[in-house]
């Protein structure tokens, strides 16, 4: 029977042709869900950057914090924290702090630059650190109040760091920078022995100063604590 042979026929393609562009359909949607995915940036592949040494017209910096903030959105840092100085203590500064510590655009964390024999940035702290006392009395009051210790240019002439203070204190990182050709090695061997990671910040007391360095980090910086977590576990480095 010819007639039911074709039909039989007929019947038998379109059931090939249905089964080969499902088949083919949905490995070629699986191809592009696979290729959308990889295109996706996910938080385990995202870079933070960021500046953790900033002043503003608080204290010795030429710009405000408004100019500052702007200047670090145009180079898309992720975080920056605020280290006048003092921590507070006038109208301007206070309100520095408050502006930071309530900022929406990027992390501010709200520290400040304690400024006595050598220079320690004071980051994520809610008082005020007293100058005069020891470098290791500054970190432990540091870290009573949550906050991080970091040695601020350690080889400045004028306020230089010891060896014991920078190694024996239990700073959280080091500014590596401005480091002697003679020391550098053991300089480098000692942070490594004791996992203390460097941190690269420009110190910057104008907006345009903020381009030279800056620190990248992988993974998202959202808040204090992840900034600590990814120093600690070596997640972040020079740009
Ligand atoms: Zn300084
Ligand atoms: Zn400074």
């Amino acid at each position: 029977m010819p007639m039911q042979h074709k039909r039989l026929k007929r019947i038998f393609c379109v059931s090939i042709l249905l089964a080969l562009w499902v088949v083919s359909g949905s490995a070629c949607s699986r191809y592009f869900v696979e290729a959308a995915d990889e295109l996706a940036p996910s938080a385990a592949k995202a870079k933070t950057r960021g500046n953790l040494h900033i002043h503003t017209t608080c204290s010795d910096g030429l710009d405000t914090y408004e100019d500052m903030v702007q200047y670090a959105l145009i180079l898309n840092f992720g975080f920056i924290a605020v280290t006048d100085h003092t921590f507070g203590g006038s109208a301007l500064c206070n309100d520095v702090i408050s502006q930071c510590a309530a900022e929406k655009r990027l992390l501010c964390i709200p520290g400040m630059e304690v400024t006595g024999k050598v220079h320690l940035l004071a980051i994520g702290i809610r008082n005020e650190i007293d100058k005069r006392l020891t470098v290791k009395q500054q970190v432990e009051e540091i870290h009573q109040q949550g906050g991080l210790a970091i040695a601020a240019h350690p080889f400045r002439s004028d306020t230089a760091y010891t060896d014991e203070e920078l190694f024996e204190t239990g700073l959280d990182a080091v500014e590596c920078k401005g480091i002697p050709a003679n020391r550098e090695k053991d300089f480098y061997d000692k942070l490594k022995e004791r996992n203390i990671p460097c941190v690269y910040n420009t110190d910057a007391h104008m907006t345009t100063q903020m381009i030279l360095i800056w620190n990248v980090c992988d993974g998202e910086i959202k808040s204090l604590d992840d900034l600590k977590k990814a120093l600690k576990t070596g997640k972040c480095r020079k740009r």
